[in-house]
């Protein structure tokens, strides 16, 4: 499998995507991710920007030569726009706030709700295929070392997990820190008028709780943040404030999906695109396969069985672990609220489902 869009390393060249939007790669080192992109629509005060990378000085530097590249300064920036709650999209605001004493738009449900638990970005399917491929890359690069590969147990190699750990740890230390103040809080339906134009704000929870896509009608364009991804599939956590995380996606992958005359499609990660029905309905159909998946499992056990045991025949062993455990349990609840499945609680207080 080739490397995914999403997952190219930022480069520094910026580039038109819409009239008068630009397009501007920031570095990210996130499991599945190689880069964010930071959206700048222009106007004659300077520019709105949309998703400004991760917090700290190694992403700011990137955001400030990305921004000299097209001819504007940090103090140009009047308004910064967050899709959603995660890091590497909120992580320069609280900066651009301070320096430029920009406006800070986000969903009114704005919230580090996540942080609690690690937030990953994207499936663990899409973590597995990346994993994959990094560890064949490094088997072609270590392939005389004796100490590469697996451990003498079979086991992996401990430190990636580490590694992850600790970035994850970072992140929300950082965005405690780093949480910017939300100036001009935006509900489903808004208008959001910026940079002369007329967007409508659209809540699209299940990423996320708080996750908004802007729509520009006029320029049939969609900035749709991490809610359609053009090759990937984001993490739907079972750690949400939602009642029914997975429901609430679908739900706003349609909401999406019926907006007329959406031609230009800008993602968060990887590149523009124009098949917003085709994406919507293929995502759809990962998560419709996976619930099949659910319940061919259940039958296969034939008792109720916990969330680990469900995720272990799910996942492959190189994806066990707490993030495949939370989908899993996304995907689970998901069937209870459609009355597929029932849940009870065992002695020890462990939720078992049963599909029917
Ligand atoms: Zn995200
Ligand atoms: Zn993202």
């Amino acid at each position: 499998m080739g490397r995914r869009e999403e997952q190219e390393r930022a480069r520094s060249a910026v580039t038109e995507v819409a009239p008068g939007v630009l397009r501007m790669e920031l570095p990210i080192r996130m499991p599945g991710l190689g880069h964010v992109n930071m959206y700048a629509l222009l106007d004659s005060d300077g520019a709105a920007v949309i998703d400004p990378g991760l917090p700290g000085p190694f992403a700011w530097r990137a955001v400030e030569d990305r921004l000299r590249r097209a001819g504007l300064r940090v103090r140009n920036v009047h308004t910064v726009l967050i899709t959603h709650s995660h890091p590497d999209h909120f992580g320069g605001a609280a900066r651009f706030q301070r320096e430029a004493g920009s406006k800070i738009v986000a969903h009114s449900r704005f919230s580090l709700a996540t942080s609690g638990a690690p937030a990953p970005e994207v499936s663990v399917d899409d973590l597995a295929a990346e994993q994959a491929q990094a560890e064949e890359e490094a088997a072609a690069r270590d392939a005389d070392e004796p100490w590469s590969g697996n451990t003498p147990w079979g086991g992996e190699r401990p430190r990636p997990a580490l590694r992850r750990r600790i970035q994850f740890r970072m992140m929300r230390w950082l965005g405690r820190r780093w949480l910017p103040e939300i100036t001009d809080p935006v509900s489903h339906g808004d208008v959001v008028r910026l940079a002369g134009r007329e967007m409508t704000a659209l809540h699209t929870p299940g990423h996320t709780a708080d996750h908004f896509c802007l729509h520009d009608p006029e320029t049939g364009t969609l900035l749709a943040g991490d809610h359609v991804l053009p090759t990937i599939t984001p993490h739907i956590s079972g750690l949400s404030l939602t009642r029914d995380p997975l429901a609430a996606f679908f739900a706003s992958l349609e909401e999406v999906a019926a907006i007329e005359g959406v031609r230009n499609v800008l993602p968060a990660h990887g590149h523009p695109f124009s098949d917003l029905r085709g994406r919507t309905v293929a995502i759809r159909r990962h998560h419709e396969e996976r619930l099949s998946r659910v319940k061919e499992i259940s039958h296969e056990i034939g008792r109720p069985a916990t969330v680990t045991e469900f995720s272990r025949r799910l996942f492959r062993p190189r994806s066990w672990g707490s993030m495949a455990e939370s989908e899993t349990y996304a995907h689970l609840e998901h069937l209870r609220f459609a009355g597929e499945a029932e849940r009870s609680v065992d002695p020890s207080g462990e939720p078992r489902f049963l599909a029917r």
